[in-house]
């Protein structure tokens, strides 16, 4: 995140990679460490998002009447349940992924 002063100050070392870059907090990851974060959090989340929505239909499958009505919402539900929980999964997995081995819960 670009820090309001960034002009002002001195660049301040990436969390990982320990590159000077300015415009960082202290803490932060540099543009290409948060790029490479993202990509592995995102990679994951696929598959969560993936189960998630098969969870959904199996479960709408067994305890739902499926007339055409109900289908069309289904549909729109399951698109929904797999986007939400990318967006979601990808977000506690950059968490859980940035912290130091020491520090996991
Ligand atoms: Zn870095």
């Amino acid at each position: 995140m670009r820090s309001p002063l960034a002009s002002a100050e001195p660049p301040v070392p990436c969390a990982e990679c320990l590159t000077r870059t300015p415009g960082i907090r202290w803490g932060d990851l540099c543009p290409d460490c948060l790029d490479r974060l993202r990509r592995r959090a995102s990679s994951r989340a696929r598959y969560i998002s993936l189960l998630t929505s098969l969870l959904v239909v199996w479960y709408a499958w067994l305890r739902i009447s499926l007339r055409p009505a109900t289908r069309i919402w289904l549909a729109v539900i399951v698109v929904a349940t797999y986007f939400l929980t990318r967006k979601i999964a990808t977000q506690i997995l950059m968490d859980l992924m940035r912290r130091p081995p020491g520090e996991q819960p």
